[in-house]
């Protein structure tokens, strides 16, 4: 396959970036004697988890779906989390899982009898702290609903669970605010994980972002997990694919209304909802701060607002020209959805030996059979 004739909207995910990243965690897990396991949530493109399962030990989810596609195409160490399970779900997941981990003491009581003797047990605990840009992202908010609070614990419950995961940062690249977090735990809830087997910290510690000190968060782990006893989880999700995917879209048409927008044929809404959720705007790798000619990146979507970002450009945009928004893998596969029928973008991976791998594509009877497979009668 060759790039050129690839129609577009694409998600071009690139080996040697992605191995980069994950050389990072190796190095971190090396340092550290952490375990890594990855957040499905954030990206479950199964297709590349052979590139993926040398450096990590497994994964977590966040409901029964993504335990079982863990299990199925990733393997190692299969961790199940969800905010709330069904009876049903706990019997279907607890047999394939190793570790599950309850978000609350009511869900806890009501199937720990389902898990024991099949899985370790854990419990999610909020520690009350945070790092999070955003309200929405942030599991400390008021009134979050994301674990048990610290006074509300019961201290029997220690006796009845094997490990607990805290889950507090999103996309921290601080490494100070991070053991600062730690240490906050460490104080508040010490005595209690003493009795532990394991302590999974969650995601959202950016160690692959340029300049990150690994060294230091390693020692700040270790010293973490030797004090308490315990073994040490992260489960990063956006750390391990950050920057190594493209959406590849076309300009397919340029209006102007004081500003001019190039419309492309890609939506924030359908291919990159977190854009629109966080009011984050996209990077373009064709665009250039001092370039004299702006435009809006308009999306081909009906939503009035939906747009990609606004750049600068050296040269004007022509119809027909490919443009590539990058840092499109996170958060955006597990997310597409087929608002106003557009066409799905297609999924790739360019290999280190520069072979083009195609992954998915999708068609008309996707969208059609998502929609309804029988009709009334
Ligand atoms: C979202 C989430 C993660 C992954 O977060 P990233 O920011 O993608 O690293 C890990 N664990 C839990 C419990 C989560 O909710």
């Amino acid at each position: 396959m060759k790039k050129q004739e690839l129609k577009t909207p694409y998600f071009m995910i690139d080996e040697d970036k992605l191995i980069a990243n994950l050389e990072k965690a190796k190095l971190l897990k090396e340092l550290s004697g952490v375990k890594l396991v990855l957040a499905l949530k954030c990206f479950s493109t199964w297709g590349v988890f052979d590139i993926i399962k040398p450096y990590l030990d497994g994964t977590t989810s966040s409901g029964p779906f993504e335990v079982k596609l863990g299990y199925e195409t990733f393997g190692g160490e299969t961790h199940a989390y969800s905010v709330g399970y069904s009876e049903d779900d706990v019997r279907e997941v607890a047999d394939i899982c190793d570790k599950l981990i309850f978000n609350s003491q009511s869900q806890l009581a009501a199937h720990r009898h389902i898990v024991e003797g099949k899985a370790s047990i854990g419990l999610r605990l909020n520690p009350g702290v945070s790092y999070a840009g955003q309200d929405l992202a942030n599991p400390a908010r008021q009134f979050s609903r994301l674990g048990v609070q610290a006074d509300h614990i019961k201290p029997e419950v220690f006796n009845d669970i094997d490990g607990v995961m805290f889950h507090m940062n999103c996309e921290n690249k601080d490494v100070d605010a991070f053991t600062g977090l730690l240490d906050a735990i460490s104080e508040q809830f010490g005595d209690h994980l003493n009795k532990l087997d394991w302590v999974s910290l969650g995601g959202g510690v950016f160690f692959t972002w340029p300049g990150y000190d690994i060294e230091k968060l390693a020692q700040a782990l270790k010293a973490f997990s030797e004090k308490h006893g315990v073994q040490l989880y992260l489960e990063p999700g956006e750390a391990i694919i950050t920057k190594t995917t493209d959406l590849v879209v076309t300009v397919v048409d340029i209006v102007e209304n004081v500003k001019k927008t190039a419309i492309v044929d890609s939506a924030t809404e359908a291919h990159r909802l977190d854009t629109l959720i966080y009011d984050e705007p996209a990077s373009v790798l064709e665009a250039s701060d001092n370039g004299e000619h702006e435009y809006v990146i308009g999306s081909c979507s009906c939503l009035a607002g939906d747009q990609f970002c606004v750049a600068n450009f050296e040269q004007p945009l022509q119809i027909g020209q490919k443009l590539h928004i990058m840092d499109s893998a996170g958060y955006t596969m597990v997310k597409l959805n087929w608002f106003n029928g557009l066409k799905m973008p297609s999924i790739y991976c360019e290999r280190s030996n520069g072979e083009i791998q195609m992954l998915n594509e999708f068609g008309y009877d996707d969208f059609k059979r998502s929609l309804s497979q029988w009709s009334v009668s």
